[in-house]
């Protein structure tokens, strides 16, 4: 298996930056800035090789006497460096068992910190140290820590003593803490008021707990420690929050989690201390400017759990709600700040992208903890790439590969409108943009709950925890009353792509009461009154500038930046498919256009045929008695269709517009109610009875695989033959007012080459007509969709009677992979879960099953007409996997809805490049 442990530490490191797949970001990076020469605490990594082995085979396996020997041995290389020795009596090494998988994950594995030490390493590290409180706050939080994690001792259990100690410490100070709940004492007794004795005292209680709920006395001796708290890291990668995560994100459950073990540097030694979390760039909005937050005299996990709302990094930053800028750690500790501003310049110049990086100043010295290329909003990803770019530091090929395609979605996403009148309640930070309006919940369960319900919520929290993903998920923004840019609200928000605002401390909620308080202050910053709002009543979160108001605000919609339409230019030029749009409105054309769409590649005629006025219509054609009265019907439905089709070309003057005939089974538009069938019966002179047995003999038990599609048209072709002429007829007509028309006819479900030549003929033969009738010739392209397998088998057949062809993806997976469209959605997500399936295959292409009959379609159709026209139409045309597909087999277009026409742009350019790159490797 080759090594199993790699060092770090005194400028040297046996791994570096590209190790991710085996050291986990955490120790990839780690070690990379170790070699760099940025100061790091010394450590190793037990690569994810162990945890995969961990995972598959059991402890017994992966753990073997040559790991043992492994970490022993790297272990001694530690305490070398540091002049320390875990365990050690006069000066003893304290260390943190750190979790870190290849992709970021944030909170969702297990770290341990101050592991190593138990009662007598506490007065001796107090001792040292100068500070008693110190040795016993980390003692008691490496308790609570410990047994959470490795003994699985609910937090709770310890946390219940703290807030009675913390209550005793309010009452001794004379403080009304009986009026106070849970939250409201642990902000008026912060940790760092409560004194070495009772801290002391808090650690027998601790240990009591753990003893009372384990059976067992807590591990005293720190080898044992080390080893606990390293399975139970190798353990965190199977805990429901991480598979919920990776489903979440697509993270294969097959990488594990690398595991660091590193020695302890501490934030929390005084006012001479300190930790952070810092961006080299903006992460929210992209701006070339180092963005941080810190804390004086605290440990990292303070900062990221919003336990303390933290301080800006930089002088006069707008950082952090409420906090004077003063209080930045550059006019705090100039010294330290300055470092760090260097090793952000360094970092940025050596990974050519912006990180996220982790640090702690123990008594004025800093040292980095980690560094990884740091998460970002959708918006700072374009603008950073774009700038990048400019400032020499990537090409623009770079800059396409570095924006993820289905998040600049998130850019499209509404904001508040400015000119609606709103009443502002409170300002947080603003985590993550855009703007929404929804009922306040204040439990993740109650946002799944009213979700489900169709509701939309937005999720109050104090703060959040991983606990929370899965109402987070269901909720349209993220609101919390503590914790800062980085806290894990705004961390996780961001990555969804949802809207939040943190740390608005102006706001108190109170769980058991299901309200949040909140205090209103007037002009002059004096508190003015105190506003009740209670689960359900609804509020609007703006992301985008953290403030929150009541009730519902309009919004507005996105407005896209210059540096988003220069990096879409670049992907323009780069890309080779063609971004055709799906729409049946001219409105929807419009949209399509404005977002870059070079023609519709699916207009569904039948989405015309539900508006108000027109659906009678459609009833009398549908329950004709004889096909004169089809007709008569039909000649009054094509003035609708045909104005439809005039504004859609015009809408796409000089590009083609696919317009695909009537496919659903007709009783898919036979009226519901009773009522409306009478009025039929009476306004078109037929009995009821007539009609009642006409919709019964509609009826089909599988309509999906019944009469639609083309079939309609074998039966009643006077059906297309209007839509033809609706179509050919808007043609002449735009074309005469000087509008280039571009018209592809294409006829949906086809399976055999009779069949397409039988709607040929209909389609020639009315064209004929409609041109001998205008005195005009439009040139004009009939194609057919590969939307079943006999249809992709004998695509070479077909290709003798079609100009074009588009795949049909969401019928081709259906009839494929004999999964109903309408009814899958019951197991679907159980198969996805479980495994059985890799994704939804109607989201993401089956590329190894449905993807082979696409494939082989295309070198059928090309061994008939090598330059055959080809597109795809289905779902999938929108989905950046997919894409990556479809260009490997060279079609000429992709078609998605007009709001995925961007996120297809992007995905057909990235598409081009990763060619090119394997290209060029291969
Ligand atoms: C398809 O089947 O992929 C398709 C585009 O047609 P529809 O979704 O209308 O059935
Ligand atoms: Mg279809």
């Amino acid at each position: 298996m080759g090594r199993h442990v790699y060092l770090f530490g005194g400028g040297k490191a046996d791994g570096d930056a590209s190790q991710k797949e085996l050291l986990g970001g955490k120790g990839a990076g780690l070690a990379e800035m170790t070699r760099l020469g940025i100061p790091v605490p010394p450590g190793f990594t037990i690569t994810t090789r162990v945890a995969v082995e961990y995972a598959l085979r059991g402890r017994e396996h992966a753990i073997t006497d040559e790991v043992r020997a492994e970490v022993r041995s790297a272990l001694a290389h530690i305490e070398a460096i540091m002049g320390r020795k875990l365990g050690d009596l006069k000066k003893p090494l304290l260390v943190s068992v750190r979790s870190g998988a290849r992709a970021s994950m944030p909170g969702m594995l297990d770290t341990v910190l101050n592991l190593g030490i138990n009662d007598e390493v506490a007065h001796v590290l107090g001792r040292e140290m100068g500070s008693e409180r110190f040795a016993f706050d980390a003692y008691r939080r490496f308790i609570m820590m410990y047994s959470d994690i490795v003994l699985h001792v609910p937090r709770s259990k310890f946390e219940e003593h703290l807030d009675r100690i913390r209550q005793e410490v309010a009452l001794k100070g004379g403080l009304p803490a009986s009026q106070w709940n849970a939250e409201e004492l642990k902000r008026r007794v912060p940790d760092s008021d409560i004194p070495a004795a009772e801290l002391e005292k808090l650690v027998t209680i601790y240990k009591d707990v753990v003893k009372a709920e384990t059976g067992r006395p807590f591990p005293e001796d720190p080898e044992s420690q080390l080893w606990g708290a390293i399975f139970a890291v190798f353990e965190s990668w199977n805990n429901t929050r991480a598979k919920t995560y990776r489903k979440m994100h697509g993270i294969p459950e097959t990488w594990g989690t690398a595991c660091n073990v590193q020695a302890m540097v501490f934030g929390n030694l005084g006012e001479d201390s300190a930790t952070g979390v810092a961006f080299t760039r903006d992460p929210s909005t992209g701006e070339n400017r180092f963005f941080g937050e810190w804390l004086p005299n605290a440990q990292g996990e303070d900062v990221v759990a919003g336990i303390r709302t933290p301080l800006p990094l930089r002088r006069g930053a707008e950082g952090s709600a409420g906090t004077e800028s003063d209080a930045s750690l550059e006019t705090k500790m100039p010294e330290a700040f300055e470092e760090l501003v260097r090793v952000r310049d360094r970092l940025e110049k050596h990974f050519r992208d912006m990180q996220d990086i982790e640090f702690t100043i123990q008594r004025g010295k800093l040292f980095l903890l980690q560094c990884r290329t740091g998460k970002r909003t959708a918006r700072a990803a374009v603008r950073m790439a774009v700038e990048m770019v400019k400032e020499g530091l990537i090409s623009k090929n770079e800059a396409i590969l570095r924006v993820d395609a289905s998040s600049i979605d998130q850019l499209l996403h509404p904001a508040l409108d400015p000119k609606a009148p709103k009443t502002l309640l409170a300002r947080g930070l603003p985590a993550s943009p855009g703007a929404v309006s929804g009922q306040v919940v204040f439990t993740a369960e109650d946002a799944e709950r009213r979700a489900g319900q169709g509701i939309g919520v937005i999720l109050a929290r104090v703060e959040t925890s991983p606990e929370d993903v899965h109402g987070m998920k269901a909720a349209l923004g993220v609101l919390t009353a503590r914790g800062g840019m980085t806290s894990h609200a705004a961390v996780v928000a961001r990555g969804m792509g949802k809207c939040c605002v943190a740390g608005c401390s102006a706001i108190s909620i109170d769980y058991r009461e299901q309200v949040m308080m909140i205090t209103l202050y007037d002009d002059q910053g004096r508190k003015n009154d105190t506003l009740r709002v209670k689960a359900g009543d609804v509020i609007t979160l703006d992301g985008s500038t953290g403030s929150v108001y009541l009730g519902a605000v309009p919004t507005a919609p996105a407005a896209l930046s210059d540096e988003f339409a220069e990096l879409m230019q670049w992907a323009d030029a780069t890309r080779t498919m063609r971004v055709r749009a799906n729409a049946d409105t001219p409105l929807d054309a419009r949209t399509a256009r404005n977002f870059g769409a070079q023609g519709v590649g699916l207009c569904r005629t039948e989405h015309m045929f539900f508006d108000g006025e027109r659906i009678p219509v459609m009833w009398e054609m549908i329950l004709a008695p004889t096909r004169e009265a089809r007709e008569r019907a039909l000649a009054k439905l094509l003035p609708f269709q045909r104005g439809d089709f005039v504004g859609i070309f015009r809408e796409m003057s000089g590009l083609p517009v696919t317009i695909r005939l009537l496919d659903p089974p007709l009783h898919e538009f036979l009226p519901h109610e009773s009522a409306q069938l009478e009025k039929l019966a009476l306004d078109t002179h037929t009995p009821l009875a007539d009609l009642k047995k006409q919709s019964v003999e509609l009826h089909e038990f599988n309509p999906m695989l019944g009469h639609r599609g083309c079939r309609l048209a074998v039966t009643y072709p006077e059906i297309y033959a209007m839509q033809v002429r609706a179509i050919l007829e808007a043609a002449c007509e735009v074309a005469a007012a000087g509008v280039e028309v571009l018209p592809e006819i294409m006829i949906p479900l086809v399976v055999t080459r009779p069949e397409l030549e039988r709607m040929r003929e209909l389609v020639d033969r009315t064209a004929e007509q409609i041109f001998a009738e205008k005195g005009r010739k439009i040139p004009f392209l009939f194609g057919t969709m590969i939307e079943l397998p006999r249809a992709a088998l004998l695509a070479d057949d077909l290709a003798h009677s079609a100009d074009f062809f588009s795949f049909g993806t969401n019928d081709l997976t259906q009839t494929t992979m004999g999964l109903s469209r309408d009814d899958a959605g019951k197991f679907l997500p159980v198969y996805v879960e479980q495994g059985l399936f890799p994704g939804d295959p109607f989201q993401s292409l089956d590329v190894a099953g449905v993807g082979s009959l696409v494939r082989h379609a295309c070198e059928k159709a090309r061994s008939v007409k090598s330059d055959m026209k080809l597109g795809v139409c289905g779902e999938h045309g929108g989905d950046p996997a997919s894409i990556h597909f479809f260009h490997a087999q060279k079609l000429n277009y992709i078609s998605c809805s007009p709001f995925r026409v961007p996120i297809a742009r992007l995905a057909a350019a990235q598409a081009s490049l990763s060619e090119a790159t394997s290209d060029s490797t291969a």
